[in-house]
């Protein structure tokens, strides 16, 4: 089979390595749809993706879907000829934070595409992936590759709503419209939220979130004005979800929260720390809080997108083949063209 291999910062091989074998409990998966992800553009773009780097050849990879080909012994829940949406989360649901429930946090988690243990956990940009049967949740035929594979990042809007409490008849402001920005944008207003503003530096993403629903659109730059104007009388939003993990933005997030609100911080910071203004949440009682990956939130995604109750159409610009790998990777960087590329075979 065929598999895209990262060596290092923009050193991505196209490499043949042999089919994986079944095993009890485990289904094997043609690709049908893989999604380039900001960690998958980090690994490409700086060989690391904060204080993880590349040790060894990596397959990239982790918001996929494909079509079942083979089950091994004691499989039931799938079988050959289904299409799949491939959950990348494995946690070892043993261990202290999993046995109380938070498998997302797992603290011996095997992810798909991550070089944060040695050695690596290999990705699925690859032909053909071997997963457990947990991992596989089931989709309509009539449901797109690409849309199923939408259900990973679609699974960590739905955690960040979860963070945030209950949205209904709340004000809601994201900042940084990328693809998980906007999905949290769609999270959101499915689960209630009656007005919902949006932030970012580019005015193309600003132009692509217009159709998801949103009332407000602002250039955190060039619109720096009217992002102040929410700073006063206290704050204006109920909730924020800060999706850009810029450092600028999350003070602007602190600021632009009401008393008794809630931040919820999304996006991953390039670097360790951040400057935030710690007295303007504190005398506020603004609450920040972390949100990271999802747990059975996964399965929630999937039947969104399997009963077209969220809509990510306007969000799949771009498919490559896996032989233009590195094209895709390009366009993907390029936030003026794109938003979520996909790889196909
Ligand atoms: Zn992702
Ligand atoms: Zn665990």
């Amino acid at each position: 089979m065929l598999m895209a291999m990262l060596y290092g910062a923009k050193d991505l091989r196209l490499e043949r390595g042999d089919d994986p074998v079944v095993g009890a409990g485990q289904v094997k998966v043609r690709f049908g749809a893989g999604g380039i992800c900001g960690s998958d553009l980090s690994y490409f773009g700086k060989g690391r993706v904060g204080d993880f780097a590349v040790m060894q050849p990596l397959c990239l990879g982790h918001e996929v879907s494909g079509e079942v080909v083979e089950i091994g012994a004691g499989v039931s829940r799938v079988k050959k000829g289904d299409r799949v949406a491939i959950n990348p989360n494995q946690p070892c649901r043993v261990c202290r934070t999993c046995m109380a429930g938070k498998g997302h946090l797992c603290l011996k988690m095997n992810f798909y595409g991550s070089a944060a243990i040695f050695p690596h956990i290999q990705g699925v940009f690859r032909e053909v992936i071997v997963a457990t049967e947990a991992q596989c949740f089931v989709v309509p035929q009539s449901c797109d590759f690409r849309t199923a594979a939408m259900a990973e990042p679609l699974a960590v809007a739905l955690h960040a709503v979860r963070r945030a409490g209950s949205l209904v008849g709340k004000s809601v402001l994201v900042t940084g419209v990328g693809p998980i920005g906007s999905l949290c944008v769609l999270a959101a207003r499915r689960a209630g939220a009656a007005h919902i503003a949006v932030t970012d530096v580019a005015d193309a993403a600003l132009k692509r979130a217009e159709v998801l629903g949103i009332d407000e659109a602002v250039n955190a730059i060039t619109g720096a004005e009217k992002v102040e104007s929410w700073y006063a009388n206290k704050g204006t939003f109920d909730v924020t979800f800060e999706c850009s993990g810029n450092s600028a933005a999350i003070t602007s997030a602190i600021q632009a929260t009401a008393s008794g609100g809630c931040v919820v911080q999304v996006g991953m910071l390039g670097v360790p720390t951040a400057d935030i203004p710690v007295n303007r949440f504190v005398s506020r009682e603004v609450d920040l809080l972390g949100a990271f990956r999802f747990d059975g939130e996964y399965g929630a995604a999937v039947h969104e997108l399997a009963h077209e109750l969220i809509d990510v159409s306007s969000l799949l610009t771009h498919t490559y083949k896996m032989t233009a790998a590195n094209d895709a990777f390009a366009m993907a960087a390029d936030r003026s063209q794109s938003m979520k590329v996909h790889l196909v075979f």
